[in-house]
């Protein structure tokens, strides 16, 4: 009983640092205003082409494989050298051709149209199920794709954040991105996952930067656990 409570504890106490970590973004950087959600299937090819790599690179893959290809249809018809060719600037292209290929062939098959609308009318679980499944789709991207394509209340653990949770005691110190999505959501403020996600991703940019924290101007300090802070 004794160790119910603490681990309860433990949680509430999490809970609680994460919503005062929410707010101390919210007030450095403000509130992010949820757009409309993008085209779900814009957002899942991009973020495909966004895995591994920069957004400079990726905006360029996504740009060049759009002009060449202005509808997915066309990319479906394309020769994956082809699809290659257009995304090279994203690297890793022939991976991501072929998987990008796959989708748009299951998609089709499927809905008998390239198109992930469906998605809108099936819950969180549902989704995750079915699109969870296809190769290339980690958690990262799948969470992405509810997010910013879906308007669901989900929470993409990129590289900024796998960081700067581990520095401030978000996440076990040995637990990787895979793994933290589902860790992380029992803690998460209701509403305010699209505000948390991209707030730490702007800190991660300017301050909690991967080799030289900016400790000196952190407004984070009172949280931070990193010895280097
Ligand atoms: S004190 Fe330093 S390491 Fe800690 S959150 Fe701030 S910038 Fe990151």
């Amino acid at each position: 009983m004794e160790r119910l409570k603490k681990r309860w504890q433990r949680c509430e106490d999490l809970k609680t640092k994460v919503r005062r970590i929410t707010l101390l973004l919210e007030k450095q950087y403000g509130i992010p205003r949820r757009e409309r959600s993008g085209d779900p299937l814009d957002i899942l090819i991009g973020t495909i082409l966004s895995q591994n790599t920069n957004d400079r690179n990726r905006d360029k893959a996504y740009q060049r494989l759009r002009t060449r290809f202005p509808h997915w249809e066309d990319v479906l018809e394309a020769r994956t050298r082809s699809i290659v060719s257009a995304i090279r600037p994203g690297g890793l292209a022939g991976q991501k051709a072929r998987r990008i290929h796959e989708i748009l062939h299951w998609i089709k098959e499927r809905e008998e149209k390239v198109s992930l609308v469906f998605l809108k009318k099936m819950g969180f679980e549902e989704i995750k199920k079915t699109i969870g499944a296809l190769k290339g789709i980690g958690p990262k991207t799948l969470h992405c794709l509810l997010l910013f394509g879906l308007g669901r209340e989900a929470f993409p653990v990129d590289t900024h954040i796998l960081r700067i949770g581990k520095r401030v005691g978000l996440l076990p110190e040995w637990m990787g991105a895979e793994k933290a999505h589902a860790w992380i959501v029992p803690f998460l403020p209701k509403g305010k996952c699209l505000s948390l996600h991209l707030n730490l991703i702007r800190f991660g940019r300017s301050v909690c930067k991967a080799r030289k924290p900016q400790c000196h101007i952190c407004f984070l300090t009172k949280e931070c656990l990193h010895p280097m802070k």
